[in-house]
């Protein structure tokens, strides 16, 4: 969990004085070796700040992340050293992560040295830049270690950036939106890269997306969140072939398809958009998503909905009162049928 504080000029402006802004609230999730998740959802869903705080960035303001369940509560302890070096975060922008007065060959000796794996010599060191390069696909790596990031295409900075991270033999990767802002035409260079080299260094990815396609063709599992929490979760296929809440609908319906005439598909995304997501600093109560859902039930403007496992898809699960047996009896299981 991560509420930021307000600051008072902010404050005044509204009557009953909040105090904090819910980014994220009660996010709670493994990753795994070998396997790549996808965080999903729009901007301003707290899934940056998730990263932030996974790459311990922010302090979070309550709750636990564990590293082989070791806990890394005590800031600069050892446990702590140890995660920091283990999660690595690669970002949206390589342009702004690398220093443009630096060549390449500063930024990976200086990932290798931090992480003490320079080796002792430099032909030691000369290898491990070769082998970074290598395993990025910048080869030959002589091209590269001497330039600039300005001298490299926007992909390539990507991959100098993914190099880096990779300095530090990491177990997990935590990367923000690490190709929207690359042309879609090396989109999927990328993001191949990123799954052989789970695949060979046996690594754990986060892969957090506004793009839910992408998920789908990238990611083993799915996670879904909508204004700082969680609210569907399930393998991949399942949660974008058939998603169970109602929001998960709406981003579908609302992204664009290849399949469809894409006009079409534009207008239909800002017809049943229907409204924006709700201020965290007042979220609504009960479901935050109460507001623009077609399916909305007296008792979701009240209560928090559970995440509730999907009948018959073991592992799919939805934050969602139309999963609520109770409420299927309720409000009878015609209507309550998503
Ligand atoms: Fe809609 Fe209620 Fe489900 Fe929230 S809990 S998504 S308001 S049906
Ligand atoms: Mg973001």
């Amino acid at each position: 969990t991560k509420h930021f504080p307000v600051r008072k000029r902010l404050r005044d402006l509204f009557s009953r004085t909040p105090t904090a802004v819910h980014a994220v609230d009660d996010v709670s999730f493994a990753l795994r070796r070998g396997q790549v998740t996808a965080l999903v959802g729009e901007s301003g869903s707290g899934k940056s700040t998730v990263a932030r705080l996974l790459a311990q960035l922010h302090r979070r303001t309550a709750g636990d992340i564990r590293l082989h369940g070791v806990s890394t509560t005590v800031r600069g302890g050892r446990a702590f050293r140890s995660y920091v070096r283990r999660v690595q975060l690669i970002l949206q922008d390589p342009f702004a992560s690398l220093n443009p007065v630096h060549t390449i060959r500063y930024h990976l000796t200086r990932s290798l040295r931090i992480h003490g794996n320079a080796g002792r010599t430099a032909e030691d060191l000369e290898k491990a830049l070769g082998e970074l390069l290598t395993r990025v696909s910048l080869t030959p790596a002589e091209r590269y270690l001497d330039a600039f990031p300005h001298e490299l295409s926007g992909g390539q900075r990507q991959r100098v950036a993914i190099a880096r991270a990779l300095g530090a033999d990491p177990e997990v990767l935590l990367a923000d939106e690490p190709v929207s802002m690359l042309d879609v035409s090396i989109r999927l260079g990328v993001l191949n890269l990123l799954r052989d080299l789970k695949d060979r260094l046996n690594l754990a990815i986060l892969y957090i997306t506004h793009d839910i396609a992408s998920a789908r063709y990238f990611a083993d599992e799915t996670i879904v969140m909508y204004a700082g929490r969680m609210v569907e979760g399930g393998d991949s296929e399942t949660v974008t072939q058939n998603p169970a809440h109602p929001y998960t609908r709406l981003l579908i319906e609302s992204a664009p398809d290849p399949d469809r005439i894409t006009g079409a598909a534009d207008a239909t995304g800002q017809d049943r958009g229907n409204g924006e997501p709700p201020s965290l600093i007042r979220p609504p109560a009960g479901c935050r998503f109460h507001p623009r859902c077609p399916h909305v039930m007296p008792r979701c403007k009240v209560d928090l909905p559970l995440r509730l496992e999907i009948a018959d898809r073991p592992g799919h699960w939805a934050a969602c009162w139309l999963y609520d047996p109770a409420t299927v009896a309720a409000e009878g299981s015609a209507s309550a049928a998503p």
